[in-house]
């Protein structure tokens, strides 16, 4: 039966989340298996995303293509980056949220946050670390994409003698993408456990309903602009791209379901290579369009820091001026694209954000007790950003292409979610 596995997937999450509501401390005895679903993504996460890189820019062709579906990607991760913030703003000024919430409400909530500020310039350093191996090792996304990608350029210019490596890479994307496809019949299963023992852990500790009182209209605005930036991204698929705007979302549905069980646009990417494969996206412009945009576009993120931002100034009464809230825009974006797609991922870059406006970074508190909820829709937001961002590149770089290599992929039997055996 078509879509056989999507439905499991959606009964388990059903399931779950009856289940941790009817049994929530039987429940958590089988978070475990949720912590392992996540482990085993996160496992082929790295050696993928370089594998990937490696073997998608090195049959590129020559730096001319690679070179416009680079510039293709930066130009639509800005844009796509820079409406969610917009949005946010927007939406913000208009609905004043945070408005008649007495300031006290902040500095009630506070508590030092364990969330350590960060140095644009120390930033900057961590991108180019003096050990990648040690990078790999703290799960830093960012240095590893950058390595990868100068390591294939590098590949491509040396040519003869790089040859073996490059087929060595072949080699392991293969292998990874068969080890993703065997990890796709767990998803059901890691769904079950994720989404019930969260919803079990809120059930216990009764906390989720308390925090959320008088913060319901800003939780409400920001799931708003959530669905506002995927349904511009939704008109691009329908009216540039002319794909069919449906089929697109149910394809997607696999990499959207596993984001909001992870919260992890990272742990997800996986999942979403394997989408991208069946919304026919060139595997080169997917393996190398979905690692990049997995690190930068992370648009939900960057409306969400923005958006609190500016609630913080509503409740603690500062007028914040047209340039301000420029330097509100213009952070978020470098806090968006910064942010690590790991759970919780956009609330270390938050500060950077905060610190522009003058906002004790303990604010962030306030948000801390249901932040885990928001964080699985914006993580949703940002892998949907992706995959529109890899078609959309696709459909402006591949059109006059004829294909560069026989794509290895072709030899692996994806498409586990539509389960056509
Ligand atoms: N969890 C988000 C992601 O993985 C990052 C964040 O907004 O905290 O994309």
């Amino acid at each position: 039966m078509k879509n056989k596995m999507f439905i499991f997937i959606i009964l388990s999450m059903i399931l779950g989340i009856a289940c941790g509501i009817a049994f929530p401390k039987h429940m958590l005895t089988f978070q475990w298996i949720g912590t392992l679903f996540i482990n085993l993504l996160k496992l082929i996460v790295l050696p993928l995303i370089f594998s990937a890189l490696v073997s998608a820019i090195t049959s590129m062709g020559g730096m001319n293509r690679l070179g416009s579906i680079g510039v293709y990607t930066i130009g639509y991760v800005l844009l796509s980056v820079s409406l969610a913030v917009i949005i946010g703003l927007v939406l913000l000024n208009v609905l004043q949220p945070g408005v008649g919430i007495p300031a006290n409400f902040i500095l009630a909530n506070s508590s030092p946050a364990d969330i350590r500020p960060v140095e644009f310039s120390s930033f900057l350093l961590t991108l180019f670390p003096p050990n990648i191996i040690a990078a790999a090792a703290k799960f830093e996304i960012m240095p590893v994409v950058f390595f990868s990608i100068v390591f294939s350029i590098a590949c491509v210019n040396v040519g003869e003698t790089a040859k073996p490596v490059i087929a060595f890479f072949n080699g392991m994307r293969d292998i990874f993408v068969k080890m993703i496809v065997w990890l796709m019949y767990l998803t059901p299963i890691g769904l079950f456990s994720l989404l019930g023992s969260a919803i079990a852990e809120a059930a216990l500790q009764n906390r989720l309903m308390e925090s959320v009182k008088g913060m319901m209209l800003f939780i409400i605005i920001f799931i708003t602009g959530l669905f506002l930036q995927m349904l511009w991204q939704l008109a691009i698929v329908k009216f540039v791209l002319r794909r069919n705007a449906k089929e697109f979302v149910i394809a997607s549905s696999d990499a959207l379901l596993t984001a909001f069980a992870t919260s992890s646009s990272m742990a997800t990417l996986p999942v979403t290579l394997i989408v991208a494969k069946k919304e026919k996206v060139n595997d080169d412009v997917a393996r190398f369009v979905l690692p990049l945009a997995t690190t930068i576009n992370l648009a939900g993120t960057a409306m969400y820091e923005a958006v609190s931002a500016l609630f913080f100034c509503q409740i603690l009464g500062m007028h914040l001026s047209l340039l301000s809230q420029v330097g509100v825009f213009m952070t978020a974006i470098l806090a968006g694209m910064g942010a690590t797609g790991i759970p919780e991922g956009g609330l270390v870059t938050m500060i950077m954000v905060l610190r522009v406006v003058n906002v004790p970074t303990s604010a962030i508190a306030l948000l801390l007790p249901f932040d885990r909820i928001l964080d699985r829709f914006r993580t949703m937001v940002n892998v949907w950003g992706d995959l529109v961002c890899a078609t959309t590149v696709d459909h402006f770089t591949s059109k006059k292409q004829t294909p560069i290599v026989k794509n290895t992929l072709d030899n692996v039997r994806v498409l586990p979610v539509n389960n056509q055996a």
